[in-house]
């Protein structure tokens, strides 16, 4: 079946348009500057990218661009929008309602407007996407994929929060995780290169620009290091990690800031960023660290905190077979991947430096004899909503 994939920001919209079965890529872009301006990027494989700037003052008249470069007879892939066969949205927070995929209908769209508390920077934007392809192709049935859905197996002591327990029960105040999609997928990869024991425990590290581990037993999460949001866990590109509150009270007391500067100070200066001063790219950090102590220390935090989820995990699951790296710094940076598992022989983890030679492909970089097996595989959220999308419709 032939899919769009939507994932739509507050002033930007990224599509990829594929093949469910198989995951053959047709066009992918984005658009840019909506509300603003307007940017469309166009990048079909094999031929050069088309670059334009359209008129885009809301995500209608994004979505509309996208559909014309898609029909347009020299850039485009098809003839005529009909053969979208379905759309699917990538959607950020689904609260407790979701706990996997859904069509798109009255309640569907009611219920992430419920989930706007638990996510306001994102929902509300993946809302304009779904709502303006509801307008522009009301025919194509469109599908919501949730960044939280795959978590919600875990059990309640890894979910609750230590606090007064009624905002659970009233307030749904509750950790949910994120990267759901990217870590089912490649948690579900990861069985199938372990040959579909009965039995399995899966350490899922998406590491990128936003970074979290999943434990994953029999393909369930039963933990994951992100929270009621994505600012949770271990320091990521901009973003801190859990913190003690009482940092949050110090600094704002001495600085005056509101709750909302601090939040940005957690969300967009801290991490690797914020340690080093330098950059929030762990290229940039790499280059650096030979000599800027700030960047080799930024460095050392995040594969200090990485190896300590690791530690945590395994604990948790009584037991590892595999540990799976994905995302930006997972499947390119063989030197993180190296520190992260160096030191983790105790636990049976041995990898191959050689073998971890790779950028980007999947493989198996355990050295023999190694009793974890460590995985790289290049994630791919877009095939999994693809999939989700085609099943549902099939549906
Ligand atoms: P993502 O959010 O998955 O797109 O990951 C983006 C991040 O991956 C970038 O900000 C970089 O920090 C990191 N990254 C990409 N390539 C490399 C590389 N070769 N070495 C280290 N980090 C990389």
């Amino acid at each position: 079946m032939k899919i769009l994939i939507i994932n739509a920001g507050s002033s930007s919209l990224k599509y990829q348009f594929m093949e469910s079965e198989g995951g053959e890529v047709f066009a992918k872009g984005l658009c840019e500057r909506i509300g603003i301006d307007g940017r469309l990027t166009h990048k079909v494989p094999g031929r050069e990218d088309v670059k334009r700037d359209i008129p885009m003052p809301t995500h209608n008249e994004a979505i509309q661009a996208v559909l014309d470069i898609m029909v347009d007879p020299v850039n485009g892939v098809i003839s005529s929008v009909d053969e979208i066969a379905a759309v699917g949205h990538r959607v950020l927070h689904g609260g407790m309602a979701f706990t996997a995929s859904c069509i798109i209908d009255d309640a569907c769209i009611e219920a992430i407007k419920k989930c706007i508390p638990l996510g306001p920077l994102h929902n509300p934007a993946n809302l304009m996407g779904i709502e303006a392809c509801q307008k522009i192709m009301p025919s194509t049935p469109q599908v919501a994929v949730f960044d939280t859905a795959f978590h919600m197996t875990m059990p309640p002591k890894a979910y609750i929060y230590a606090i007064p327990y009624e905002y659970y029960e009233k307030d749904d105040v509750r950790r949910y995780g994120f990267h759901g999609t990217s870590h089912r997928y490649v948690s579900a990869r990861a069985i199938d290169m372990l040959g579909n024991p009965e039995h399995s425990k899966v350490i899922s590290c998406h590491l990128g620009n936003g970074s979290s581990l999943a434990a994953v037993v029999d393909g369930k999460v039963v933990d994951t290091s992100m929270g009621l949001g994505p600012l949770a866990g271990f320091p990521m590109g901009t973003r801190s990690g859990d913190v003690d509150p009482t940092i949050l009270e110090y600094l704002m007391g001495r600085y005056g800031y509101s709750i909302k500067e601090m939040l940005n100070i957690l969300n967009k200066k801290s991490g690797v960023l914020g340690i080093s001063g330098v950059s929030s790219d762990f290229r940039d950090l790499d280059a650096a660290a030979a000599g800027n102590e700030r960047a080799a220390l930024a460095l050392d935090k995040f594969i200090y905190e990485v190896k300590k989820y690791i530690g945590a995990y395994a604990a948790a699951m009584g037991g590892v077979d595999a540990i799976v790296f994905t995302a930006g710094i997972g499947e390119n940076s063989k030197d993180l991947r190296y520190r992260i598992c160096e030191g983790l022989d105790y636990m049976g983890v041995k990898m191959d430096a050689e073998k971890n030679s790779v950028r980007g492909k999947e493989a198996d970089v355990s050295a023999a004899g190694s009793k974890v097996k460590v995985f790289i595989i290049p994630t791919n959220e877009e095939l999994m909503i693809a999939m989700d999308t085609a099943e549902l419709c099939k549906k």
